[in-house]
């Protein structure tokens, strides 16, 4: 096994499109070492990408954030700015593991990984996110949802990585929210999760929304009908029933000892009620599970 740690996008790159057998990026890899741990994998080549300068910086840009394959989920709140626009993506990404986990983890990774329960994922699609994709043809943007394709599966080519992930300006006045649910208070995989964001327009009521749910099909579902039901109220009792209503049939999950089918149907609709609550509250500038 070959392991390279090149000092741009550009090496990185080269690197991975002449690669003969199979090259693996490694960000902070806390998914990818614990796989070769477990002889799930055995790379004839590793691509450290957290030498590369570009990729390690958050930027406030006019169009929104750029938060570069290489920044640890830890250092995610530090932006405040991004703390502000995006507190369900934070919060999302900060769900992640422990504070060791965190210190080396991305959320670039959380997206490659392509797990359905993967924690960031429903928040970043709630979001809008782009991924920067870069490659033997230079660069794309890619929505996050088209990333992932199956589980452990993504739609990158040979030769390309995400080199960052792009969020949109945020409009006034609007909120996101993350919840998962686990049966441990720490460190498990989601049995189930919802990401809501929501922008609200006069008198608070919900002009746009998208809502996502996380680990109850083998990609985020993204649930435009729920999205639906939250547009021209302000969360009433009826919109929220419609909703849960929607977000139950939108679930097709796996039937294990972790949840069974109905079981995490009907949380999946919990989480998406409640997380449309939270990203509501923060869209009227109240503050919701102590964040601004
Ligand atoms: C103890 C523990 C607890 C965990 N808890 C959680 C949790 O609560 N929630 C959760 O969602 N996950 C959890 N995970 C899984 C893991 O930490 C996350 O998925 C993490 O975000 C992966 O990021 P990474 O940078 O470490 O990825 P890596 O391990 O470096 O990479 C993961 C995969 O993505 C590919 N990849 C990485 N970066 C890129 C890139 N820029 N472009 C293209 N491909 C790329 C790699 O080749 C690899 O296949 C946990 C893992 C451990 C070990």
């Amino acid at each position: 096994m070959h392991y390279e740690s090149p000092a741009s996008t550009r090496e990185a790159v080269a690197l991975l499109a002449k690669a003969r057998g199979s090259a693996h990026v490694l960000a902070g890899g806390t998914d990818l070492l614990v796989r070769m741990r477990g002889d799930f994998i055995d790379p004839d080549l590793i691509v450290d990408i957290k030498r590369i300068a570009a990729v390690n910086e958050i930027k406030e840009t006019a169009s929104g954030f750029s938060i570069g394959a290489g920044v640890p989920c830890a250092h995610l709140s530090d932006n405040k700015a991004l703390l502000k626009a995006w507190p369900g993506v934070v919060e999302a990404a900060q769900l992640i593991g422990s504070d060791q986990i965190q210190g080396r983890c991305t959320i670039a990774g959380n997206l490659c990984n392509a797990s359905p329960a993967a924690d960031s994922v429903p928040a970043l699609v709630a979001a809008k996110a782009r991924a920067v994709v870069v490659g033997p043809k230079g660069r794309r943007r890619a929505k996050a949802e088209d990333i992932v394709t199956a589980p452990g599966k993504t739609s990158l080519k040979k030769g390309e990585f995400v080199e960052s992930i792009v969020l949109p300006k945020r409009p006034p006045k609007s909120g996101d929210a993350y919840l998962r649910f686990i049966p441990r208070t720490e460190m498990d995989i989601a049995v189930c999760s919802a990401g809501v964001s929501l922008v609200l327009g006069p008198r608070n009521i919900v002009k746009s929304a998208r809502v996502v749910l996380g680990a109850v099909a083998p990609t985020v579902v993204i649930v435009p009908k729920a999205a639906r039901a939250l547009v021209g109220t302000k969360l009433d009792d009826k919109a929220m029933q419609k909703l849960t209503a929607a977000c139950e049939a939108a679930c097709s999950p796996i039937d294990d000892k972790r949840g069974t089918v109905e079981y995490r149907t009907e949380v999946a609709g919990v989480l998406a009620r409640r997380a449309a609550k939270i990203a509501y509250a923060r869209a009227r500038g109240q503050s919701a599970r102590g964040r601004k």
